[in-house]
């Protein structure tokens, strides 16, 4: 089978597709044959340097998967031959306390996909039980793949880390890329009243239009004046900050008293600065989320199936174009999620 492997990180990353012999299962184990995996800024950090803890050499990138199980270790109980699947970001063990409490993503024995472990970016990869939730007949199996992220890791963040409620004012950065766009998708459906932020002009339109919601085009000009005229001048109780450092203390100035700023990605590597009188006077609180356990995959599976979500999947590359898609992520011209398929 064919496979993407990174060989060489930084600016002038390269990746070649290598022959692999499909994986062999273990009794706990299914055989994926992969249909569609999401380009994720992740992956982009992984390949530009940014992000190099933990991540294992000559590494298949890739953690938002879905396949069709093609073949069934002994023990497998709940997956059968033919069924569609989405994988967990993580190789969860299953058993350790974390696991046992719904706490999947943050299980210590875990390794990321396309990290720590070998990912998505190939034909078939071989995946625990534990690690796969089945996808209905009625939801494509390519908008399947982003599923878990960023679909499920916004609900998380969104959802059960910032508890947005109904007319909550949310303001977005970096509104066209995958997680921004799910984030403001996520946002509209509890109810909030959402800004969304961008600085790609095409991408304007298309981002009012999938979010129907409010959407600014930044040039140098600082946002939180903007912001602070389009609120009475009181700020909006959210931001969902998934550009990072660069943004951060406009971010904290477009807030209201009590707001809190979600940190949902730094696409960088950057560090900040801030005055923290402006935290202080504003009683401001900082969060910050990353991943999605299995409980919010499975929500996440019922609101797409319901057609209460619908996910972006804007352009779909083969693996030998895989090039193609990245530089799009990098120069920002895509919108949402970008896939690739073997
Ligand atoms: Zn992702
Ligand atoms: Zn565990």
């Amino acid at each position: 089978m064919k496979s993407l492997v990174l060989k060489k990180v930084g600016r002038n990353f390269e990746f070649d597709i290598e022959n692999h012999p499909i994986p062999t299962i273990s009794e706990n184990e299914i055989l994926v044959k992969v249909k569609a995996t999401g380009v994720c800024f992740h992956d982009i950090s992984i390949m530009l340097g940014i992000l190099r803890r933990g991540v294992k050499n000559d590494c298949i990138l890739g953690h938002e998967i879905s396949g069709e199980v093609v073949q069934i270790g002994e023990n497998v109980n709940n997956i059968n031959l033919g069924d569609n699947i989405v994988s967990t970001l993580n190789s969860s063990c299953g058993n350790c306390n974390f696991c046992q409490k719904g706490l999947d993503y943050i299980c210590y024995q875990s390794k990321g996909y396309g990290h720590g472990i070998d990912g998505g970016f190939t034909e078939y990869i071989s995946l625990n039980e534990f690690n796969v939730l089945k996808i209905p007949s009625g939801v494509n199996i390519i908008d399947a793949s982003i599923l878990a992220c960023p679909i499920a890791v916004s609900i998380r963040g969104l959802k059960y880390v910032s508890k947005i409620k109904p007319k909550d004012k949310v303001l977005i950065t970096g509104s066209g890329g995958g997680l921004g766009l799910h984030s403001a998708i996520v946002s509209k459906y509890l109810g909030a009243n959402v800004i969304c932020l961008t600085t790609s002009i095409g991408k304007e339109n298309k981002i009012r239009e999938l979010t129907n919601s409010e959407v600014i085009l930044l040039d140098e000009f600082d946002f939180s004046e903007i912001i602070m005229a389009m609120t009475d001048d009181l700020g909006v109780d959210l931001v969902v900050n998934t550009v990072g450092a660069s943004v951060f203390e406009r971010s904290i100035r477009s807030l209201n008293q009590f707001g809190t700023m979600l940190v949902f990605g730094e696409i960088e590597g950057a560090k900040t600065s801030v005055n923290l009188a402006e935290l202080i006077f504003r009683n401001i609180s900082i969060n910050s989320s990353c991943g999605a356990n299995k409980s919010d995959i499975l929500e996440a599976i019922n609101l797409v199936n319901t057609g209460q979500l619908k996910p972006v999947v804007s352009e779909v590359f083969k693996l030998e174009e895989a090039n193609k898609a990245f530089d799009k992520i990098i120069d920002r011209h895509s919108l949402g999620r970008v896939v690739l398929t073997p």
